[in-house]
């Protein structure tokens, strides 16, 4: 038998994580990190919030520092693409050739860029934004202060993230989204409507319904098309219209796939030797009844910890709760739960005017998730309303005066 050997491959979120999961979970053997992107893991929302507007450096960005990795004992492959895995053979085949023999397998492979693929998509100045070198090749393009015309495809997100993160550069932005609204995948027409204002008023033209069609230009791209025949100038294009996830290494190794390589609550995929965690990976949740696939740093780090109690072979059932969060201008949006199904919205504060307030979804009375903008009390008490599945009157949840920390579940007594 071989001797213990984890092999990580792909070094974003949940591969920092698992690192730091498996040596506290007592992990003996070797661990070798392969990640294709030349760099250490580092933090990816930073990316189209503070990093693009130029307030934090990569250095700054780095999960651990490569001390941390070394303390770890962890060898380090960084710039290095896997090929294959041979499961018979329990072996990775990497591009630089190398081969690697596992005893366990963890795929943290992460999500990649949906492109677009209307004519002119691959002109220069068509940019898309994932990774450390496309917010550096971005930042070479754009010329702060010059009033350059950015045209940004996609208003989730990535898209409004990026708009704010341009306007703060200086320079004028338009934003196109082929839907009748923003944010129509992630969150409701309240809180979407809130951001279309607040980045009207920050100067972003935002333009829904409009299908991109073309992007014109020539030697670089200077103007971008759509269906209904409106033309945008643009000297430069960035494309946010969301991640399919890396399933391909998978998929060829024989595993289950779906909308993400498929694990169970364990982080194990179909061969019980390999685990997956992160945006690659699809699971069923219990508490939603439903198979998910999760974008968002909290369910990257918290699977990548489950995945390595599995490999530590301590396995504790995945159970954590949806939470994502989003930066633009001065506005946090923190949100807790799924709000798919909701049969009510109740707003908590003036989404109108004012930049604070939450969104409370119920479907049947109970609260299933809630959206806070600049309201860290009301997403901390979110959080466990949304655990315990609160019932909550509509009523009382739209009058601030009334005190959320009511309608927490009281503790069961413990006897002595
Ligand atoms: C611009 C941006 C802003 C975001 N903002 C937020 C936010 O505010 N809040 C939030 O919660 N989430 C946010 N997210 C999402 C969050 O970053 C992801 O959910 C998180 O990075 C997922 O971590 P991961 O480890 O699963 O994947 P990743 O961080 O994508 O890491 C996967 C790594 O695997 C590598 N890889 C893939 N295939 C191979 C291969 N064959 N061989 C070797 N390496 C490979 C990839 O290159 C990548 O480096 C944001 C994402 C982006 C892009």
């Amino acid at each position: 038998m071989q001797s213990p050997h984890a092999v990580i491959l792909g070094a974003g979120h949940a591969a920092a994580q698992l690192v730091t999961s498996l040596r506290q979970q007592g992990w003996q053997g070797a661990i070798t990190l392969v990640g294709e992107e030349p760099v250490l893991p580092y933090q990816r929302p930073p990316l189209s919030k503070a990093y693009l507007a130029s307030q934090m450096s990569a250095e700054q960005m780095l999960i651990k520092n490569a001390a941390a990795y070394e303390k770890a004992g962890v060898n380090l492959r960084l710039g290095v693409r896997a090929e294959r895995i041979d499961r018979a053979q329990q072996r990775v085949h990497l591009d630089s050739g190398e081969v690697l023999d596992y005893s366990a397998l963890a795929l943290t492979l992460g999500a990649r860029v949906r492109e677009l693929t209307v004519p002119g998509a691959d002109l220069p100045g068509v940019f898309y934004l994932r990774t450390l070198a496309d917010v550096d090749r971005i930042k070479a393009h754009a010329s702060v202060g010059t009033g350059q015309r950015a045209v940004i495809v996609g208003g989730g997100y990535i898209g409004l993230e990026t708009a704010a993160g341009l306007r703060q550069l200086g320079l004028s932005v338009t934003l196109l989204e082929a839907m009748p609204r923003l944010l129509e995948r992630v969150t409701s027409a309240e809180v979407a409507a809130f951001y279309q204002r607040v980045h009207t008023e920050e100067g972003v033209d935002i333009r829904c319904g409009k299908s991109v069609q073309r992007i014109l230009g020539a030697s670089a791209v200077t103007a971008v098309q759509c269906a209904d025949g409106d033309t945008f100038p643009a000297d430069l294009v960035i494309v946010g219209i969301g991640v399919l996830p890396n399933v391909a290494l998978a998929a060829a190794a024989g595993l289950d796939v779906g909308n993400g390589i498929r694990v169970n609550a364990f982080a194990q995929t179909s061969d019980p030797l390999i685990v997956a965690a992160g945006d690659c990976t699809e699971f069923f949740s219990e508490a939603h009844g439903r198979a998910l696939r999760l974008e968002s740093v909290p369910h990257a780090m918290a699977q990548a910890s489950c995945a390595a109690a599995t490999l530590c072979g301590k396995p504790v059932a995945y159970q954590a709760q949806p939470w994502f969060w989003s930066d633009q201008y001065d506005l946090k949006l923190q949100m807790v739960g799924l709000s798919q199904g909701h049969d009510q919205a109740v707003i908590r504060g003036d989404s109108h005017q004012g930049r604070s307030f939450s969104v409370f979804y119920l479907a049947g009375g109970r609260l299933l998730a809630v959206d806070c903008v600049n309201r860290p009390r009301d997403f901390l008490l979110g959080r466990k309303l949304v655990a315990a599945a609160a019932e909550m009157p509509a009523d009382a949840l739209a009058d601030e005066s009334s005190d959320l920390s009511r309608w927490l579940p009281t503790p069961t007594p413990t006897t002595p």
